[in-house]
This record gives structure tokens, C-alpha cells and sequence, in this order.
């Protein structure tokens, strides 16, 4: 994959002939781009760092796999990890609408494609790639420390192994009920909605939709949500960037949408254009 790299003057440890034997797993734990972290960590001592910043875009490498990033130490330890011994990836995060930080769908695909080719390139055990978590027992990464189950989701698709069907799915937008399943796990994770996943769109659905319509602000409203919409507006013909933010362009297009399906052309995705984009 391609890996932008942006190499810190400090903030690491030069070494020569470690042995890399773990992979440590974290989240930045503010919201930021992988370029802001790079630059962030480029010139200036900060008392810490990582090799690789992954966001929903790019991977960018601060620290050369050869030396010694400080992203897990501790006076105490849990794990076989320590710096000395392990390569690090930081996925980069998004804010929920409840406050919380919460890694992407597409940040924690280009996490687990990057870190299937430093298991590969180092014969790294699959049990030796770790969260700081059990490193140190540090809340990080949060969404998957709190989530045990989405922890081992993330290990079964490094193994190539299929998870349950909710999240294998959530970029298939095949058929109906799959993406009326896609749009109820969304909202129940940008919004904490606490929808049945059950592929019927009903009245708690269509309240939601109308709670939390999507519009064009400033700033503009960003989460999964709208990359849910993007990607069904492509699906039915429509040309937009995926990029989970709702502009200027995604107001023009869902009026185009509303206008070619004739319903009120106001610019915002409430129930009705919800309902006729998941068709
Ligand atoms: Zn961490």
C-alpha cells in the first residue's frame, strides 16, 4: 500500500539491529489527520511518537521501522511489548455527535491493510499484535477497548477470516435489507440510536432520520452517517467523494435526488429522502 513517509528528527530511538516481534495497536485519541500528527511530532520533543498515522485517507510514517518509537512504555507491564521490541500504528479519530472519539470504518481498514503487511514483512505472531491496552493497560485504543468484541473482529480480518455479518456488510450495500441493516448500525454508532438491526426501516427508524437530518452547515456536520448517504447516492448514479463530509456538493446533489424523485427539494436528508435513498 502506499505509505507517505514524514520522518521525525526526534521523538524516537535510533537503533540497528533490533528484533521487531510485536505490533502495537492505538488511537491518537483526539481528532486530527495523520498529516497534522507527522507534522506535530516532526521537529519539536514531544516525549513520544509512533511509526505509522493511519486516517481515512493516508498512511503516514514518522519513524523508521528499524528504530525505536516511544509509544507503550510503562513502569509496569502486562504484555511481552515493549518499545524496543515492537512497530506501532496509530489510527486517527472522529468526534460522535455524544462527544465521544470513535476510529472510522475506513481508518480501521487502512489500519488492519497496513498492519497485514508488517505481520507479513516481519513474521509478526498474530497473537503478538497487541492493543496498548494489554501492553499497559492504558484505555487505548478506547473504541476497542470498550468494545472486546470489535478488538477481535479487527484480529479475525488480519487473519482473513470473516466476522458476523453486520460488519463484514457494512460497506455492501447490495440489497435492501442489508442497507437498511448498514444505515441502523450507523446511526446506532454515530448516535447511539439503539435501533433493532432488523433491515426494516419503520417509525423508530424514520424518527431517527428526522432527529439527526443531515444538512449543509458550517462546520460541516462529518461522521459515518453522511459516508452512508454518500455511498448510496453513488450506488443510484449520483458522483460524489466518499468522504463521510457533508458540503456544498452533497447539498446540491440531494436537491438534484429530491428533484428527480419529487418530493420537497430543501437540501436536507430527513425521513422521506432517507427512506427513497436506501431503495
Ligand atoms: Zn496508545
Amino acid at each position: 500500500m502506499e505509505i507517505i513517509k514524514d520522518i521525525t528528527n526526534t521523538n524516537r530511538t535510533i537503533s540497528n539491529n533490533r528484533k521487531i516481534e510485536y505490533l502495537v495497536i492505538h488511537y491518537v485519541g483526539a481528532v486530527s489527520t495523520a498529516r497534522n500528527n507527522a507534522s506535530y511530532f516532526k521537529n519539536t520533543y514531544r516525549g513520544a511518537s509512533a511509526h505509522y498515522f493511519v486516517d481515512d485517507n493516508e498512511v503516514v510514517q514518522v519513524v523508521e521501522d528499524k528504530d525505536i518509537a516511544w509509544h507503550c512504555g510503562n513502569d509496569v507491564y502486562y504484555s511481552g511489548a515493549r518499545n524496543s521490541n515492537s512497530l506501532s500504528i496509530e489510527m486517527c479519530c472522529y468526534k460522535m455527535s455524544n462527544g465521544n472519539l470513535n476510529v472510522s470504518s475506513d481508518t480501521e481498514s487502512r489500519a488492519i491493510e497496513l498492519s497485514k503487511e508488517l505481520i507479513q514483512k516481519y513474521n509478526i505472531p498474530i497473537e503478538n499484535v497487541v492493543r496498548h491496552y494489554d501492553v499497559t493497560h492504558k484505555n487505548c485504543p478506547a473504541p476497542f477497548v470498550t468494545d472486546e468484541e470489535k478488538w477481535n473482529n479487527f484480529k479475525k480480518k488480519l487473519q482473513g477470516e470473516s466476522t458476523s455479518e453486520e460488519s463484514q456488510d457494512k460497506n455492501n450495500d447490495s440489497n435492501y435489507e442489508k442497507r437498511v441493516k448498514n444505515w441502523q448500525d450507523t446511526m446506532n454508532l454515530d448516535y447511539n440510536s439503539n435501533l433493532a438491526i432488523d433491515g426494516s426501516f419503520g417509525p423508530a427508524c424514520r424518527e431517527q432520520a428526522l432527529e439527526h437530518y443531515l444538512y449543509y452547515k458550517i462546520p460541516t456536520i462529518k461522521n459515518e452517517h453522511v459516508r452512508l448517504v454518500q455511498r448510496n447516492l453513488n450506488r443510484l448514479g449520483y458522483n460524489v467523494d466518499v468522504d463521510g463530509s457533508f458540503g456544498p456538493i452533497m447539498e446540491s446533489t440531494i436537491k438534484k435526488f429530491q428533484e428527480e424523485n419529487q418530493i420537497e427539494v430543501d437540501g436536507y436528508v430527513g425521513a422521506e429522502t432517507t427512506e427513497l435513498l436506501l431503495k
